[in-house]
């Protein structure tokens, strides 16, 4: 089969990755972000209730402070994980989108299929559920609340200034940024094999992490990583890496 037009390159392929994330991920930042600050006023509210330390001395050592506080998380952390998969399914379909133009120009047809299927597979092969992030953000919470009233010094505002970190639009765009990665990721190891290339590059991005990244360097000096090994890990492998993969054979050779 002849492709209707020439092959297009990794470079071109990764600008158009980055280009199609950038703009999804704009929007879903802002869910989450929304999300996120819905949470913080309504964990606000109920910290406001009453003396604080009054009501945390309340409490002896085996209390569950969350039960104590009048805070579901169980119910909160099912809720945002709906609404976090909907936010991050506009960035599945433009990811899916260019690697269907990218193996068009390679002769090729690459059936993405149904963009939850995206989410569910980087779960299971990270062994890192999207519900990890609720956990993460109860743990910080608890801890922060525990830490403020074992200190006497530190007056209430701190303490709802601290719990801010955890629902701020930085936290909502450094979430987003990683699931973006994952996404690429998962769809680029779903393609690859489909499309004939049994192989992948680490396409280091060391200009969008928040450090140099020896980790990643590392890695993109390996490979080529085979698609079917289970312990080649893919990005991302720290939070906010935007490093990608590239296709190529055995012998490290782009397809
Ligand atoms: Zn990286």
């Amino acid at each position: 089969m002849i492709a209707a037009y020439a092959p297009m390159r990794a470079t071109v392929r990764r600008k158009r990755l980055k280009a199609a994330q950038a703009v999804t991920e704009r929007q879903a930042v802002d869910d989450v972000a929304r999300l996120l600050d819905v949470r913080y006023k309504a964990l606000c509210r109920e910290l406001r209730r009453g003396n604080m330390r009054k009501r945390l001395s309340k409490l002896d050592s085996s209390s569950d402070l969350s039960k104590a506080l009048n805070i579901d998380w169980a119910a909160w952390i099912k809720d945002f994980i709906k609404h976090l998969r909907a936010a991050l399914i506009p960035i599945i379909l433009a990811v899916q989108k260019v690697e269907a133009e990218y193996w068009a120009t390679h002769g090729g047809k690459y059936d993405a299929g149904d963009p939850n299927d995206v989410i569910d597979g980087y779960e299971a092969r990270t062994g890192q559920p999207l519900s990890a992030i609720g956990d993460t953000t109860q743990t910080g919470v608890l801890n922060t609340i525990r830490n403020w009233y074992s200190d006497p010094g530190q007056p209430f505002k701190s303490l709802l200034t601290k719990i801010g970190v955890f629902f701020s639009a930085a936290r909502a765009a450094d979430i987003v940024a990683t699931e973006s990665t994952n996404i690429a990721s998962e769809v680029a190891g779903d393609a690859g094999p489909k499309m004939g290339a049994t192989h992948w590059l680490w396409d280091l991005a060391p200009e969008d992490g928040p450090f140099p990244c020896q980790a990643c360097v590392d890695k993109s000096e390996g490979g080529p990583y085979a698609f079917d090994d289970p312990t080649a890990k893919r990005p991302p492998i720290h939070p906010k890496d935007r490093c990608g993969m590239i296709y190529v054979n055995s012998a490290g050779v782009e397809v």
